[in-house]
């Protein structure tokens, strides 16, 4: 009698990331070990589970037009020209938000606020 082993599962490639930033909260941990096959990401070692939903769950899939203008899709261009006017003409500017969003993202927001005399907030306060 002759046994047969079954074939060892081809173990996948995975992309490793070393400390990838999470912008989902105010925290933005910075440590986080980012597993990734070719189509999205497997494992978040260090993140919470709030970070692990965000990671595994967010695409780069588009699901919505580049800029909009009164709900209607616009150019960037058109779209930065109105956010220009809306600022400038604004009497207590507020830069507010800024989960999900990325570090020089931020920096840039924070130096947009300063520029015109903005209060910057982030969801936190809620
Ligand atoms: S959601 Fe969790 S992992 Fe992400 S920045 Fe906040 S505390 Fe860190």
């Amino acid at each position: 009698m002759t046994t047969a082993t079954a074939p060892e599962p081809t173990k996948r490639q995975l992309k490793v990331v070393k400390n990838a930033v999470c912008t989902f909260c105010g925290c933005v941990c910075d440590d986080i070990e980012l597993h990734a096959d070719d189509e999205r990401i497997v494992e978040t070692k260090r993140a919470c589970i709030l970070g692990e939903a965000w990671f595994k769950n967010h695409t780069a899939e588009r699901h919505y037009p580049d800029a909009l203008i009164d709900g209607k899709e616009s150019s960037y261009d058109d779209a930065v020209e109105v956010a220009a006017d809306i600022l400038h003409g604004a009497n207590m500017p507020l830069v507010y938000g800024l989960s999900n969003t990325t570090c020089e993202a931020q920096r840039e927001a924070v130096w947009l606020a300063e520029l015109v005399g903005a209060t910057i907030d982030s969801h936190t306060s809620l």
